[in-house]
């Protein structure tokens, strides 16, 4: 980032602690440590499996409902959202269950359980399908889609046996 977001002047470099940061003479400071913040839904149904959807992309793999929040949209929503476009179903009952980075990618995934209103999938460009599982019938894990899907879905399975 060149200019200050806040007054848009030029920014100066500057050190702090060892490391370099943009900083203005208005007073802002570049922080360096923006992330892109996705709503992931854990959602559950009646006999309290939970959901999984298998991605067209990305060699079919499964990983848990969610994407990017768009700007002016509250997390809830961006979860209710997505849940619905990659799965056809509603979602009630939000809960705040866990919070997730990847540095590497600037991600963050704010988690969310719920309780999944039956109905039947529709079609989109993101999912083939989704599927429930459970601690006695857990996903195959050689086809979540990445590390955060694995530490999430070890979180879940762990709040199942409890
Ligand atoms: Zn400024």
């Amino acid at each position: 980032m060149n200019y200050c977001p806040s007054c848009g002047k030029k920014l100066s470099i500057t050190q702090f602690k060892g490391k370099e940061y943009h900083q203005c003479e208005c007073g802002y400071f570049d922080w360096n440590n923006w992330v892109h913040v996705s709503a992931v839904v854990v959602g559950y149904n009646h006999q309290n499996e939970f959901l999984m959807v298998q991605l067209k992309k990305e060699g079919n793999r499964l990983t848990f409902p969610g994407g990017f929040r768009d700007l002016g949209e509250s997390i809830e929503q961006a979860a209710i959202r997505e849940f619905k476009e990659e799965t056809g179903l509603t979602i009630t009952n939000l809960s705040l269950f866990k919070v997730y980075s990847k540095d590497e990618i600037r991600l963050v995934w704010i988690v969310f359980t719920g309780n999944v209103i039956e109905g039947s999938f529709i079609e989109n460009e993101e999912t083939e399908g989704y599927y429930f599982y459970s601690v006695h019938n857990p996903p195959p894990l050689q086809r979540l889609r990445g590390n955060l899907t694995t530490q999430l879905l070890m979180d879940v399975l762990n709040r199942n046996n409890t």
